[in-house]
């Protein structure tokens, strides 16, 4: 019988080390409070330690997330213990973090609701780069929602045995029946038939019947046996047909029980019977019907000094069910099972293996989800036999997240029941990336060196070469670009040759040329072939030599070729989608920009502000927000309020945290606010002008209205009006005598002016910016 319990206590957990500050446990909690303890190696001495937790949210955005602030204990009494109080959405991460170097021996975690027992997946890594002013992003946790939602939509092969199984609902006194229906239970059903004809290729399924609730008396939830017994023979007194020796397989499912908060499921192994604990994941009942079949763990070893595997395995550890990327292992993302454990069920056929025997073998793998070519190769060591297979995110795999694919070489269990062990062939990233990745090669301790040549969706190239020379350190970086910032410098370093190691980290150092401070870190290597980083803390302007080196478990290679870099400001970048230019408006003037800094320069908008210049005043309208943000957005209707027709130019600037301005300008037109002169006529009759005109008043109060008459020709202004004020919208008259005027063209203009009319002298006007104006001209003959 094995458990998935997400208790982990100190006697089976993981020592972790190597300056390892910090502890992230991928929780899929779906409500309620999560407690965590962690003991350190202090307990044994007397130096009290100090740690402080997080919830961190990464799944829903969940306005109760806060920091669960500094916890601190002095563990020679009792451990370290934080209660998370804040509510939990499924994909957040409870964070502990301890000091640099603090050793923590044993980790503890409980919830008291809702924290599915195998969501528990340990990331155990040194993500936080050791190096000050450098960069690098962390990844997201998956769920159970997700794993079951890629199940629901497989396509599995057609089961060749389907075995029957009875799926019984079991209550009692202190533990009454929760809501799940047969409807849900037989989505459960289906759902873990997919995933079981998916592992064993059409082997095996499903053909599930299932009882009402059968109260059975009070029991423990540990008392699985008990709870087995009494259970199979109610529902057999119940129904004959549901006696319990007709099936293959039986399924217990029981209310959630608190008391039995430590596991999830457990199954028999080898055997007929699984118990679930609350539990309606496809993956938890498909991992243990594994179980059933004589199936053990997939579990990953991982040693210390950022080690893959020593000989004989001295200072590695196996962490149970520590391989997340398999349906024997832990963690929502549980994809295919290892190949090892395949050939030992019998799950495998011979031609879809392949043994690697000759000194130097190259096999094109196809991924394990795939239905036809070679899935697995199989290593025969002194001592030890490998299997290497190759995992994509596709059939069952898909759940996989993509840390979890790549090709992965584990150990064979040496007996059938046995665990089967992969091996973390990337110790410096947490537990969830094992895989050996593209271009690495990886040598045994009995030197045997397996290559991955090539890697694509469809297949894996990977060579197996026998009597090895031993891994050395890696050779000097070649592949380096360095790329300048603003305060900083990019550098590009791709893997180059590893000589028979996987790199893990490079060291990054950038030396001013004329002398002064080094800056320099580490960054950790990935799966990937190549990583950027970008360092921060230089002084633009300066000079800089930069340098890579890398690490493999052998140690560091020799510094590359120096590249020269001189880092430059760059200013703050303003988008302003409106106003638009060559619109005009009215009452209100949409503003809608945004301001953003380079990737290239580690400095952060400060500010965004829009100013509408008035040509009669030194103080714009102006609105604006401060920030403290890579980018800052501002929305806005600015109301005109009493500002007259015209145009105004307007600024829009952005300030950096390093003071630096970014600035577009762009004029914007008010229409419809200053009152218009909507019809005029004129006309000499005798020795009279007559002027018929009307005037609309829009939005704006209205000044009045003023006519001048010019020589057309010279230009010279012969008559002007007082201040006339007409009816709104209601046709005016003015006339004046032409008498002394000589005989020639004149321009007769009818000007209405807002209350607020810009300039308030020379009237009429010509040729010069105005504002709050409205203008007709009519030719006239005497
Ligand atoms: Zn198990």
């Amino acid at each position: 019988m094995f458990t998935r319990p997400h208790r982990i206590d100190a006697s089976s957990l993981h020592r972790v080390r190597l300056g390892t500050s910090r502890i992230v446990l991928a929780m899929s909690l779906i409500a309620g409070t999560a407690t965590m303890s962690a003991q350190s190696s202090a307990a044994l001495g007397d130096t009290p330690v100090a740690a402080s937790a997080h919830h961190i949210d990464t799944g829903t955005p969940n306005s109760n997330d806060a920091p669960l602030g500094a916890v601190s204990s002095s563990v020679t009494t009792t451990p370290l213990t934080t209660t998370d109080n804040s509510p939990a959405t499924t994909g957040d991460l409870l964070v502990l973090d301890t000091p640099e170097d603090q050793e923590i021996e044993g980790l503890d975690v409980r919830t008291d609701l809702g924290l599915l027992p195998s969501d528990l997946a340990p990331h155990i890594g040194d993500d936080t780069p050791e190096g000050i002013g450098f960069t690098e992003a962390p990844a997201a946790p998956g769920t159970y929602k997700s794993a079951e939602r890629v199940i629901s939509r497989l396509k599995a092969p057609r089961a060749k045995n389907r075995l029957r199984t009875l799926v019984i609902r079991a209550h009692w006194n202190g533990n009454r029946k929760d809501k799940t229906s047969t409807k849900r239970l037989r989505k459960l059903t289906s759902n873990a038939d997919k995933v079981l004809r998916s592992a064993t290729r059409g082997r095996y399924g499903i053909n599930a019947t299932y009882t009402p609730w059968i109260k059975i008396s009070r029991t423990s939830c540990n008392d699985v046996r008990l709870i087995g017994q009494r259970a199979t023979r109610a529902a057999a007194a119940r129904n004959r047909a549901h006696n319990a020796d007709r099936f293959n397989r039986v399924v217990i499912y029981f209310p959630h029980s608190s008391s039995c908060a430590s596991w999830a499921g457990r199954g028999e192994m080898p055997g007929k019977y699984v118990w679930l604990n609350g539990a309606k994941q496809a993956t938890v009942l498909a991992h243990e019907l594994g179980h059933n079949f004589g199936l053990g763990h997939a579990n990953v070893v991982q040693c210390n000094k950022s080690r893959t595997l020593t000989r004989r395995g001295h200072g590695c550890k196996s962490h149970e069910y520590g391989d997340l990327g398999d349906l024997m292992g832990a963690g929502p993302y549980s994809g295919l099972t290892q190949a090892a454990m395949q050939h030992q069920a019998s799950w495998l056929t011979k031609g879809r293996m392949r043994n690697a025997q000759k000194r130097k073998t190259t096999v094109k793998l196809r991924p394990r989800s795939s239905n036809k070519g070679i899935r697995a190769v199989r290593v025969r060591g002194k001592g030890a036999t490998y299997w290497v297979e190759y995992r994509t995110r596709s059939g069952l795999d898909k759940v996989l997240s993509k840390d979890l694919t790549g090709v992965t070489v584990s150990l064979a269990p040496p007996r059938r029941g046995h665990a089967s062990n992969a091996l973390d062939m990337q110790p410096q990233n947490n537990n969830s990336a094992i895989a050996l990745p593209l271009g690495a090669s990886w040598t045994s301790p009995e030197g045997i060196r397996f290559q991955v040549k090539k890697q694509t969706k469809k297949r894996a190239t990977v060579v197996v070469q026998r009597r090895a020379k031993k891994a050395r350190k890696p050779a000097a970086p070649k592949q380096v670009t360095v790329q300048p910032g603003d305060l900083s410098a990019f550098v590009t370093v791709a893997k180059g040759n590893d000589r028979g190691a996987p790199i893990q980290r490079w060291r990054v150092r950038a030396v001013p040329v004329a002398g002064g401070h080094t800056i320099s870190g580490t960054v950790t290597a990935t799966a990937a072939l190549s990583r950027t980083v970008m360092v921060q803390q230089l002084t633009n302007g300066t000079a800089y030599r930069v340098q890579v080196r890398a690490r493999n478990e052998k140690g560091w290679s020799s510094w590359s070729a120096p590249i020269s870099v001189t880092p430059a400001p760059v200013t703050p970048v303003v988008t302003v989608s409106s106003p638009v230019t060559g619109q005009s408006y009215s009452q209100t003037i949409p503003l809608r920009l945004s301001a953003s800094t380079r990737d290239t320069t580690p400095a952060v908008i400060t500010s965004l502000y829009a100013y509408l210049d008035l040509p009669w005043s030194s103080s714009p309208v102006y609105v604006g927000r401060q920030g403290f943000t890579k980018k800052l957005d501002l929305s806005y209707d600015l109301d005109t309020g009493i500002l007259p027709d015209g145009t105004y130019p307007m600024r829009f600037i952005a300030q950096d945290s390093q003071g630096r301005i970014g600035a577009v300008t762009r004029n914007v037109t008010i229409v419809g606010k200053s009152p218009r002169i909507t019809q005029a006529t004129a006309a000499i009759s005798g020795n009279t002008l007559t002027v018929n005109y009307t005037m609309t008043p829009q939005l704006n109060q209205v000044q009045g209205v003023l006519i001048g008459v010019r020589n057309t020709a010279n230009g010279s202004v012969v008559a002007s009006s007082p201040w006339l004020y007409p009816t709104a919208g209601v046709e005016a008259q003015w006339t004046q005598s032409a008498t002394s005027w000589a005989p020639g063209t004149y321009t007769v203009e009818v000007i209405a002016l807002d209350r607020n009319y810009w300039p308030r002298e020379q009237i009429p006007l010509e040729g010069q910016p105005s504002w709050g104006y409205h203008r007709v001209t009519r030719p006239v003959t005497k």
